[in-house]
């Protein structure tokens, strides 16, 4: 890097450099709960919840709660008057606990036995079908009595990345748009109460046609079958891991989407509501993952950071290959270098391969943006290690919404049988 490409990166990074939220400052948070530590920012939720209502004429908002279920920010998301979606029923028993109701709770599980979906009914949650094996023996148990959604695979290929992209021909999720024949054949047998239809092509959906082809398919499917009574996008907006990445533009899509709607309740003369289920879109940028760092180790390659974390508390970097921006927030202005930052798992676990980062030293709090979604909720006891605490900063102060572990979170259900 020349001598202006560095002051030039050195000014972006120290504009983009963040020491407080809601006037609370990271160091404060990190003296008192400790490192590492997730920390929340309610505002933020609320703003994307907003910019989200903003953007439709009408939106049903079902937060995908696998992204983060920690019950105070299950609790937060309710109070916005946003509902959830889960696919596990131990995500249906948080989601009840957070005081959801249960018909504000969309079940979309795959690939599960009979039981838990009946278990679902019994809960009075929303069903969500996956596949045509389950359609049948539904409609066989319930015929018209339970309602139920159908969860479509458009056979589209979207995403940001083959492991998050759900809606292609070769992915386990849906039932094929090209079987809507048996789909057809089932629901008359049995007079099935189809009250929604669902797609979620997966993660990080920037380009708006997919979603337009994705609402063709579900209008098509919704004029033959007159009983449904919402179109489910799924989630999949993405929102930026980099400062100058793209995003879905939701203004745009709510404008479209919203006419979508409108013309075909005009042709049709029935209204649709119009259902999203983001999960990353709500909690990806209200989240922070503070790190401090153990040591600076130069090798003849590469100068490491190791920080007090790993992929056992946020697991997307090596996973996913996902990008998560890192700032020195005790150093902002030092030079910058390029770093290689890595946790202490014993496991290849980088959070970032040659980064340029103002001078990091022993010590310093490093923070990790983007860390709300799939951060804690993926987050691991691998290598015994205690995953973190959670903290909410909202109106002003920040809450411990989860204490970090202890020894008894490792112990808990072991059965010691030689002692
Ligand atoms: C994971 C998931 C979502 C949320 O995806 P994001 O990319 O986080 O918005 C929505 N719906 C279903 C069914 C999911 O499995």
């Amino acid at each position: 890097m020349n001598v202006e490409g560095s002051v030039y990166l050195k000014f972006i990074m120290s504009t983009l450099t963040t020491s407080t939220i809601q006037g609370v400052s990271f160091e404060s948070m990190a003296a008192t709960f400790g490192t590492p530590l997730y920390v929340y920012d309610a505002s933020i939720m609320e703003r994307q919840v907003h910019a989200l209502r903003q953007a439709f004429e009408t939106i049903r908002i079902k937060y995908a709660a696998k992204a983060l279920t920690n019950l105070s920010v299950l609790r937060f998301i309710r109070q916005m008057g946003v509902g959830v979606d889960v696919v596990s029923l131990q995500e249906a028993q948080l989601a009840l606990l957070a005081g959801f109701r249960p018909a504000d709770i969309l079940f979309t599980p795959n690939c599960v036995s009979f039981e838990e979906i009946v278990e679902g009914v019994e809960l009075g949650l929303t069903i969500n079908l996956d596949n045509l094996p389950v359609l049948e023996k539904f409609g066989a148990k319930y015929r018209s009595s339970v309602p139920c959604v159908l969860r479509i695979n458009p056979d589209i290929l979207a995403g940001g990345n083959l492991k998050i992209s759900t809606g292609h021909s070769h992915s386990k999720f849906g039932i094929s748009i090209h079987q809507s024949d048996q789909i057809r054949s089932l629901v008359s047998r049995y007079g099935i109460n189809l009250c929604g239809l669902h797609i979620h092509t997966g993660s990080e959906l920037a380009d708006l046609d997919v979603f337009m082809k994705m609402a063709d398919i579900l209008f098509s499917l919704a004029r033959e079958f007159t009983t449904v009574k919402f179109l489910d996008f799924g989630g999949g907006l993405k929102v930026a891991y980099r400062p100058d990445e793209s995003v879905t533009d939701v203004a745009e899509l709510g404008r479209r989407l919203s006419a979508a709607f409108r013309d075909f309740s005009r042709k049709e003369g029935r209204e649709l509501e119009l259902w999203m289920e983001p999960g990353k879109y709500l909690v990806s940028e209200a989240g922070f993952l503070l790190v401090r760092t153990n040591v600076i180790k130069k090798t003849p390659k590469v100068t490491f950071v190791g920080v007090d974390s790993g992929l056992n508390h946020l697991i997307r970097p090596m996973m996913y290959d996902a990008y998560h921006a890192i700032e020195n927030l005790s150093n902002p202005q030092g030079d910058l270098q390029p770093y290689t930052v890595v946790g202490n798992v014993c496991e290849t676990d980088t959070f970032a391969a040659e980064r340029p980062l103002p001078e990091v030293r022993e010590g310093d709090l490093l923070l990790i943006r983007n860390a709300g979604a799939y951060g804690y909720s993926m987050a691991s006891n691998y290598n015994s290690r205690f995953r973190p605490a959670e903290v909410l900063v909202i109106n002003g102060e920040a809450k411990l919404i989860r204490t970090r572990d202890t020894l008894d979170h490792l112990l808990a259900g072991q059965v010691d049988i030689f002692k």
